[in-house]
């Protein structure tokens, strides 16, 4: 079935020249855009003259599945945050309540524009099935832990093995299956290794946490006797497969490893920075050694929304501060972050409206208060600076509409 998005206000493309295109259609052909022009016809049309179309929001790191965990703790030091009130939180989570927890969180993401999402967590079976009944895009993985010796590493392993099948049971090219070793901390070099040689088997994508904490790198450097990045680098685990969480705790050198490397990156500003992680990651250097960067909230305890438009916000103000400079994370540059670069990160054909990409697309309410004075070369701005998910009018995935 063919939809056209009909005369739309503003067409955010972010193709590669940046366009921004006023009074066009968007014809979609099944979950693909086949034309952007003038006077274009289909068989449904959406009126979008009060609209601005923009990409959906990719969100390349989060745990939907802690929905329900969240508000049960904030304001405390992280150490007891995970010991007192998560952990035990989480060890009354069954698999229906992993379920409800997870359409929570992908109605917050869609009402709010984000159409894909990277996750790593526990009962990944229910958040398959919340995503597959939703409509969202994901991307899936079992969240490994071994290293406290409760949780057999063969066990998880097969697990992992269990989702994949799952997975591919439920047959929608929405849903893609990733590996997801939690942590260099959590988790035991064999434990590394073999996720590494699980994603290389399955040709799929390998979800961790890197260098999130100062904590994290002075125990890395006392067991390892090297940086997170060095001893992942020492053990063959970085590829251009793998997407590291938070890299707040790392120097010139690990970040020359993860550009060798391939390695993609996901900031998640508000969390590290309501967890008090204390370093700040170094999008500057990162991006001048070539390393792909996109942008993820996190959990819902660790945020304590699922808002790209909020991350996006802060992601801008809080590398300015860090830099002491204000033409660091130009707005342009933190948009680009949330979608081209996401969909590079999960190696999708989407983040940009342009013939034969994906339709994962998001219709802003042109007269929302926070998007005034509405001219053309204020929109990325306003929708970096002054947006959020309340502008979001209609969503579609993969060409149909959800929201
Ligand atoms: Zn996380």
């Amino acid at each position: 079935m063919k939809t056209l998005l009909k005369n739309c206000k503003y067409i955010v493309t972010q193709n590669s020249k940046r366009q921004i295109l006023e009074n066009q259609d968007v014809l979609i052909n099944g979950n693909k855009i086949e034309k952007i022009g003038k006077n274009l016809k289909a068989d449904e049309t959406i009126d979008c003259s009060q609209n601005i179309v923009m990409p959906g929001l990719i969100n390349l790191h989060t745990h939907i599945g802690m929905q329900l965990l969240r508000g049960i703790a904030d304001d405390m030091h992280l150490k007891d945050w995970l010991n007192k009130k998560i952990l035990p939180a989480e060890s009354k989570l069954t698999p229906d309540k992993i379920y409800v927890a997870s359409t929570m969180a992908i109605q917050e993401m869609l009402r709010t524009g984000t159409t894909c999402f990277n996750d790593q967590y526990i009962s990944m079976n229910k958040v398959a099935d919340a995503v597959k009944e939703i409509g969202i895009r994901a991307f899936l993985s079992r969240g490994l832990v071994d290293i406290d010796g409760k949780n057999p590493t063969e066990k998880r392993l097969k697990e992992t093995d269990e989702l994949a099948n799952h997975i591919k049971q439920l047959k929608s090219s929405r849903i893609s299956f990733a590996v997801g070793p939690h942590a260099p901390y959590t988790c035991s070099k064999n434990l590394l290794i073999k996720s590494q040689k699980l994603a290389k088997k399955y040709n799929v994508l390998n979800h961790i946490h890197i260098a999130e904490t100062r904590k994290e790198l002075a125990d890395s450097l006392k067991n390892y006797g090297k940086r997170p990045v060095e001893y992942l680098e020492s053990i063959g685990f970085l590829d251009k497969k793998v997407i590291a969480a938070h890299c707040c705790w790392i120097t010139k050198g690990e970040i020359k490893t993860l550009a060798k490397r391939g390695v993609s990156v996901a900031h998640c500003p508000r969390s590290n920075m309501k967890l008090a992680s204390g370093g700040i990651m170094p999008l500057k250097e990162l991006q001048e050694a070539g390393v792909n960067v996109g942008l993820g909230t996190d959990s819902a305890v660790s945020n304590n929304n699922l808002d790209m438009f909020e991350e996006m916000h802060t992601c801008a103000l809080v590398q300015k501060h860090n830099y002491w400079d204000a033409t660091v994370a130009p707005a342009q540059t933190v948009f680009d972050m949330a979608t081209i670069n996401g969909a590079k990160a999960l190696r999708i054909n989407a983040g940009s409206i342009e013939k034969g990409k994906l339709a994962d697309l998001v219709l802003l309410d042109a007269n929302h208060f926070l998007l005034q004075p509405l001219e053309k070369n204020r929109i990325i701005s306003h929708l970096v600076y002054s947006a959020n998910g309340s502008c979001v009018q209609k969503v579609l995935v993969d060409g149909k509409q959800i929201i």
